[in-house]
């Protein structure tokens, strides 16, 4: 199917975008890698009158390391990600997710803040910047704001994003001495969305005990969740099988799956629990390693 009708303008500067969105944002969409716009516009699921393409932005396609973030600009590509050499050195969650979103076409065009912005339930970026305590930075006119992703995602594909704002980056803080992470996904077929995400992050202190723990779920809930009460039971614990299989029971019991072609809700849980060990366990050996 043909979308209907639409605007098109390409601005080569942050500020005329800006100056779109704060006359028209109310029926515009921002246009990044176009993996999730435009099909949901081809399904006639959304039919934005205007497309406000950002591709032309210059200076928003690098992942920086600066002050104790990695800071990724709105046009860095998911396989940006895979061929980063600072992200594979500093942040193994962000690492082992990347490789995961869909296949190489998909990866060449879509961005990371398109996902985030997108907050698609089965999508993979939006747990993964849970699990790390990544913010979202967003522009309009008015100025800046920095959202924690905590706060960002309010429901399937509803954000605290604003029609006037514009994502210009997401900040993942770096790790706080010794710490380490990964994302385990079980899908159907290769480049199929997730039947089951866990994201993990852990730092440790001096003496090995848990200062920090993000565990972060995909595809098991109306929108990409946080386990908090698992993070909780981590913190100030030395790590342990026994405290890593409770940890895992408590996200477990935080997931909402339901039955679908992707399977039962009920094994789906179950596979939460065991992404959960499994992925705490990776996370410690990469803190400790
Ligand atoms: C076949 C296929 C398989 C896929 N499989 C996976 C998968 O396994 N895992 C996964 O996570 N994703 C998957 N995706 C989705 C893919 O990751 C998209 O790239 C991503 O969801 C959106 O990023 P984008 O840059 O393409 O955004 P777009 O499609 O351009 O935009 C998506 C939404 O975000 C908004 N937006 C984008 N950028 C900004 C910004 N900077 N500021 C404000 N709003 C913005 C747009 O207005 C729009 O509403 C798949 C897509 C396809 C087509």
């Amino acid at each position: 199917m043909y979308p209907p009708r639409f605007d098109y303008v390409a601005p080569t500067t942050v500020d005329e975008v800006l100056a779109v969105l704060a006359e028209r944002g109310d029926e515009a969409k921002v246009l990044a890698g176009g993996q999730s716009l435009i099909p949901m516009m081809k399904l006639r699921f959304t039919f934005p009158e205007l497309l406000v393409d950002v591709n032309g932005l210059p200076g928003l396609d690098a992942i920086d390391d600066a002050d104790g973030h990695l800071r990724v600009g709105a046009l860095v590509r998911h396989n940006d990600v895979v061929a980063s050499d600072v992200v594979s050195r500093t942040n193994h969650t962000m690492a082992a997710a990347a490789p995961w979103i869909s296949d190489p076409l998909v990866r060449n065009l879509g961005t990371v803040c398109g996902s985030v912005a997108h907050a698609d339930p089965l999508g993979d970026w939006a747990s993964v910047m849970l699990a790390c305590g990544a913010d979202v930075v967003a522009r309009s006119q008015a100025g800046e704001r920095v959202i924690p992703m905590a706060d960002f995602i309010s429901g399937p594909f509803t954000t605290a994003l604003e029609p006037t704002e514009l994502v210009t980056e997401v900040r993942v803080p770096k790790y706080a001495g010794r710490g380490g992470g990964t994302y385990l996904k079980l899908e159907r077929k290769v480049g199929d969305y997730a039947t089951v995400g866990v994201a993990t992050h852990l730092d440790l202190d001096g003496g090995g005990a848990i200062t920090n723990a993000g565990i972060a779920l995909t595809s098991v809930a109306p929108n990409n969740i946080k386990a908090v009460e698992a993070e909780q039971a981590l913190v100030g614990e030395s790590p342990s099988d026994a405290l890593f299989a409770e940890a895992a029971e408590l996200a477990a019991g935080a997931a909402e799956p339901k039955d679908d072609v992707r399977g039962s809700a009920e094994y789906k849980r179950n596979v939460v629990r065991v992404f959960t060990r499994r992925g705490l366990t990776t996370a410690l050996e990469h803190a400790q390693g």
